[in-house]
């Protein structure tokens, strides 16, 4: 125990205390008996009947997030649709939420569009976003007749046409600029820049958009950009590109080109730590104000705005190690469950779950899994009070890039998910099975034959 320091030594790292954390997330509670609660449900409940590790969504907090995103958008008077970025959470009872609330999807692979037309949401709602869709993703959104492709290349636009021409379809198709702004996000999650593999330079969009419209099987219906994610620096880069986007618009327009909507992506960040992040209506302002002129229909694509916070990952303490240097708290959740520290350096909260820990004395802990490697470190000296082998702790805003980014490293099986919804809990995701990661395998028939 010699390094359990007071609860002042918070201070000291500068982090959010733990009350903080709760206050600011409408979701969370703690309880005298109960401890840390999600909606009206403890977490420990959940616990002993999904397990550890696991994925805890509130059905409450992506409603709300859902309507205050609409709320702003209409506010703004603006004439909006949002489409939630379904690759940030796909889990299939969360779209249901979603599509409950009226959002369409944004989707980068088969897979999401399987998910999101499986979860309810019409696929007249559906954007197809990515750089790289397979002539198959393509056939499938034209048979599907979603809303919009948004294209990000000229050969894209050539195989759509050929594509579309020969199923007898017409592709409605958004062009993808890249706006060469600098989103000020981390380099792995930053999107809009020249040297970015997303879109079409915007000095070659005019070409391409009379292009689109020249070609038989595609109907051009206007713009779209999406300049990063995680984006906290406020709304100058988003009024950078809108700026430049609208500029696009009326040229096309004096090109006697159509335009019938824009699409503003995604990309709002989300206060992990305290960072001040930017609120829906500053986002809505940004956009009347740089494209309100233009009359059109907007859409937008968040993902990490509406989940992020919605979710969170619940793990058990395996065991406290002393080392030489460091106390290590070990648990049961690794980097193949929640990459994001590993991959971002990305700050979550964690809070411990029982009412007892949540008010003992702290000290600096790092927090890691069991996986073999170093990077396997959640946060390196928090403040956490002393832990025995079982008790639980909930990383906080885990709702968006978490589960989706889960591997199997190490041969961990993908972690249980579970919704909350007020009083009711359920398992929306079994745990996989360790059975299910041999299952597909097979060995040849020349080394499987005899004894090894
Ligand atoms: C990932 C992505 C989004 C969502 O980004 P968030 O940061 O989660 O809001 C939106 N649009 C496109 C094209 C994307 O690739």
């Amino acid at each position: 125990m010699a390094n359990t320091a007071p609860a002042a030594s918070r201070a000291e790292s500068g982090d959010p205390s733990f009350a903080e954390l709760i206050a600011a997330r409408p979701h969370l509670s703690l309880h005298a008996l109960d401890g840390l609660v999600v909606e009206e449900v403890p977490l420990a409940r959940i616990a002993a009947v999904a397990g550890t590790p696991a994925w805890v969504y509130s059905a409450g907090t992506l409603r709300r997030r859902a309507r205050s995103l609409r709320a702003a958008l209409a506010g703004a008077g603006l004439s909006a649709s949002v489409h939630y970025a379904v690759k940030a959470n796909t889990n299939l009872a969360v779209l249901r939420v979603l599509a409950g609330e009226g959002l369409g999807a944004d989707v980068v692979s088969e897979g999401g569009l399987r998910a999101a037309r499986a979860a309810g949401i019409p696929a007249s709602a559906i954007v197809f976003s990515g750089v790289g869709k397979t002539e198959r993703e393509m056939r499938l959104a034209l048979a599907e007749d979603i809303l919009q492709i948004n294209a990000e290349s000229a050969e894209e636009i050539e195989a759509l046409s050929a594509l579309a021409a020969g199923m007898g379809r017409v592709a409605r198709v958004a062009l993808r600029v890249n706006p060469d702004v600098d989103a000020g996000t981390h380099a792995k999650i930053t999107t809009g820049r020249s040297e970015n593999k997303f879109g079409v330079a915007i000095a070659d969009a005019p070409g391409l958009y009379a292009r689109m419209a020249a070609l038989p099987g595609i109907e051009p219906v206007g713009v779209a950009v999406h300049i990063g994610s995680q984006i906290t620096s406020g709304m100058a880069p988003y009024r950078a590109a809108y700026t430049r986007l609208a500029e696009l618009v009326r040229a096309l327009r004096a090109a006697g080109l159509p335009v019938l909507r824009v699409d503003c992506g995604g990309g709002l960040g989300i206060p992990y730590r305290d960072e001040p992040a930017p609120l829906p209506e500053a986002l809505a302002g940004a956009i009347k104000a740089t494209l309100g002129d233009l009359g059109l229909p907007v859409m937008l694509e968040p993902g990490r705005w509406i989940a992020g916070p919605a979710g969170v990952l619940l793990a058990s303490v395996v065991m406290q190690k002393q080392g030489a240097e460091r106390r290590f708290l070990v648990l049961d959740a690794a980097m193949n469950d929640l990459i994001r520290p590993a991959m971002y350096e990305a700050w979550h909260g964690i809070l411990p779950v029982s009412p007892v820990a949540a008010v003992a004395p702290q000290g600096p802990a790092d927090v890691v899994g069991p996986v073999c490697e170093t990077g396997d470190t959640f946060a390196r000296g928090r403040a956490l009070p002393m832990l025995q082998p079982g008790e639980l702790v909930a990383f906080l805003d885990a709702g968006a890039y978490g589960a989706v980014m889960s591997s199997t490293y190490n041969m961990r099986p993908l972690a249980a998910e579970v919704l909350v919804d007020g009083a009711r809990f359920a398992v929306v995701r079994d745990r996989q099975d360790v059975a299910a990661l041999l299952a597909g395998q097979r060995l040849p028939h020349w080394l499987a034959e005899g004894a090894p």
